[in-house]
């Protein structure tokens, strides 16, 4: 139905996720009938429910289409019948629409960094970047950072191997962004001194307190983004807004990600600003 959306949530230990409410207020919004489910797999009455089936599930009942989360974004290919080129060159799914009897996975975690930092961050100095943590989303967020005109992308992460494959990834897809991998901040501070920096590790969580950048390398001439968004106020982000910085909070990844799932669902635009106001009733 046109005047309807019909859709859900999978992954485990989503209780807390803001997703479905931005969904379902700005359907209701524009006048849909929603129907809008938390498929928690951590449910007990889920506990036999493997990701196929739930999904098969999804689609038998008529749904428009999923949002995916931990830790279904990359098992969840191998279910689809096509992916958007976003969701290839990350390899990984957040997305998943119903259409014409097809299965097509989109990567809205990445176009929604980049529309937040487009938007939130207007104008920076995109010449050198740093990026922090190289796991699932600094994956999109690194993709993200070359849509916007980041031309040239170091990548940090305790786990150097994995910050060496993302600067290869990247490398591969965006050969307009120069990438490369670093172990050592300071020195690389010293030697080639950013212009913004990126945290998509989860240090900065409420229940992971601290930051994964040593304080004193943080200048009043650079911007700072961070994607964790519980607390929205993290310790790097009033740090970097303490000493000056141009700053962008996690939030906005987190709405526009919903921006574009909606408009993917629904063949509609969405406000950006009534999602916004959803997520920040938390
Ligand atoms: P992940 O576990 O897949 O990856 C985290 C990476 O950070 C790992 O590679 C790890 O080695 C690295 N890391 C951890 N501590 C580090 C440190 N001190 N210094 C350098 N590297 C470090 O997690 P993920 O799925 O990529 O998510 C990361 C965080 O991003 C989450 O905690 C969540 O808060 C946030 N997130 C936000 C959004 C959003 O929409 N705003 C979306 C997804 C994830």
């Amino acid at each position: 139905r046109e005047d309807s959306l019909l859709a859900g949530l999978i992954g485990r230990g989503i209780q807390l996720s803001r997703t479905p409410l931005m969904q379902m207020a700005e359907a209701r919004a524009q006048g849909l009938f929603t129907v809008y489910k938390k498929l928690d797999m951590d449910a007990p009455e889920r506990a036999e429910m493997t990701l196929p089936a739930m999904v098969d599930a999804a689609e038998a009942a008529g749904f428009d289409g999923l949002n995916i989360t931990y830790p279904f974004k990359i098992e969840v290919i191998g279910l689809l019948d096509e992916l958007s080129d976003n969701a290839r060159a990350v390899g990984a799914v957040n997305t998943v629409v119903f259409r014409d009897g097809q299965r097509i996975g989109h990567n809205t975690d990445l176009w929604g960094f980049a529309e937040s930092f487009r938007r939130g961050l207007e104008g920076a100095d995109t010449r050198h970047a740093v990026l922090l943590g190289a796991g699932g989303a600094g994956v999109a967020v690194a993709h993200a950072l070359a849509d916007c005109g980041v031309k040239a992308l170091t990548i940090f992460d305790t786990d150097a191997a994995r910050a060496e494959a993302l600067a290869a990834l990247v490398a591969g897809n965006r050969p307009g962004c120069k990438t490369r991998a670093t172990t050592d901040l300071a020195a690389l501070f010293a030697a080639d001194r950013p212009c913004g920096i990126v945290n998509a590790t989860p240090m900065g969580m409420a229940k992971l307190p601290g930051m994964a950048i040593d304080a004193d390398l943080i200048a009043p001439d650079m911007w700072v983004a961070d994607i964790v968004y519980f607390p929205l106020e993290t310790q790097l982000i009033s740090t970097a807004r303490a000493r000056g910085c141009r700053v962008l909070p996690g939030s906005g990844m987190a709405v526009y990600q919903a921006v574009r799932a909606f408009e993917l669902f629904t063949g509609r635009p969405a406000d950006p600003n009534r999602m916004k106001a959803t997520f920040d009733v938390f």
